[in-house]
């Protein structure tokens, strides 16, 4: 589709829509009150976590972290203690990367222009659009996923949205049409592809401010877009994960720089499913003894998936490669919600 034709089907929108949303906009902890540092810092929570899930990880992060200078000098335990259970953890090592170059480079603010912005690390087209045009007021749009799947729907669009020239094409035609509060706009697309133009099940276009405008609405099929290719199946990973004891402590294992929870703290695991006897056979020279197998967990990246059979043991001689914990320190880590079932037995052994 050329990028005029979108322009045109598209220039009604504007008005309608951020009538609905100046009427319909959810009250969120970070719009009521739109600083560049609580822009940047809901939008990245919110890559790949629901609002509701991200709304008390964004009050606890700006209380312990309320700026860029604070951030920018956290610990690193202290930072992905804060950030537990909201996955992705590169997206808080992130954060602090880029807020260690604010204070060098932009006096610990967050620059206005969207150039500046998607240079710094974790911040992609999409993101730098949200906080220039809400923070800033910049004319610049913000196109992730709900806009996307809005704009194919209004446009009956059936281009690949995961392709560039596709996105591209949708950022130049909607930064024509940006009205005179290019924030509000923005968030009155990505509200209404939150909240009416759902991306499971129907969308509810009887409550649609711009359904009169919309061409996959208008030929009953807005399922059909937006169109993308087939998701490749997740790979499965068999792993057995160890809660192992040693005097009153139970080891902790840093997993790799590189790979799915890259350079997190977990329990110590092997990739196969092991047996009694494979575990006695491993551990032989630890003096392994009271073997128990813990119940079995699955926990689905968004790649892979891990299906794990756990086990509990005790060792005379401990692992030099691990880390020991007591309870303490254990409750202190911040442990991949992976673990869950892992780390909820373990709490409760260390507890006895
Ligand atoms: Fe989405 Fe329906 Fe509105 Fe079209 S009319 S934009 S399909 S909610």
């Amino acid at each position: 589709m050329k990028t005029q034709a979108m322009i045109t089907m598209l220039s009604s929108i504007p008005t309608p829509l951020l009538e609905w949303y100046r009427k319909n906009a959810r009250t969120l902890p970070w719009r009521s009150n739109p600083q560049p540092y609580y822009v940047w810092i809901s939008e990245i929570m919110l890559q790949q976590t629901r609002v509701e899930a991200v709304k008390p990880y964004f009050e606890r992060f700006i209380q312990s972290l309320p700026d860029v200078q604070a951030l920018a000098a956290v610990d690193e335990e202290v930072l992905l203690k804060l950030w537990e259970g909201l996955g992705y953890y590169s997206r808080a090592r992130n954060l602090k990367k880029a807020a260690q170059v604010l204070l060098q480079e932009y006096g610990g603010v967050l620059p206005k222009e969207y150039e500046a912005l998607v240079t710094l690390q974790g911040i992609g087209p999409y993101t730098a659009g949200a906080i220039a045009s809400i923070a800033y007021g910049q004319a610049v749009p913000a196109i992730d996923g709900n806009v996307l799947r809005v704009v194919t729907r209004l446009l009956a669009c059936d281009e690949d949205i995961t392709k560039t020239p596709f996105r591209q094409e949708v950022f130049h035609s909607l930064q024509a049409i940006l009205p005179d509060s290019p924030g509000d706009f923005n968030q009155s697309l990505m509200e209404l592809g939150a909240t009416v133009c759902l991306p499971n099940g129907m969308p509810l276009c009887g409550e649609c401010p711009v359904a009169q405008y919309c061409q996959a609405y208008l030929h009953k099929n807005p399922l059909d877009y937006p169109t993308k290719p087939k998701k490749k199946a997740r790979r499965i990973e068999k792993r057995t994960v160890f809660l192992c004891l040693y005097q009153g402590k139970i080891a902790l294992c840093r997993r790799p720089e590189k790979g799915v929870l890259a350079g997190m703290w977990g329990y110590p695991d092997r990739e196969e499913t092991l047996s009694v006897e494979g575990m006695e056979e491993l551990f032989e020279t630890y003096g392994i003894s009271g073997i128990k197998k813990s119940p079995g967990a699955k926990h689905i990246f968004s790649h892979v998936e891990w299906h794990m059979t756990g086990y509990l043991f005790h060792v005379t001689t401990p692992p030099k490669a691990w880390r020991w914990v007591d309870r303490e320190e254990l409750t202190q880590a911040a442990i991949p919600s992976a673990w869950r079932t892992y780390h909820e037995i373990a709490l409760d052994l260390l507890r006895m």
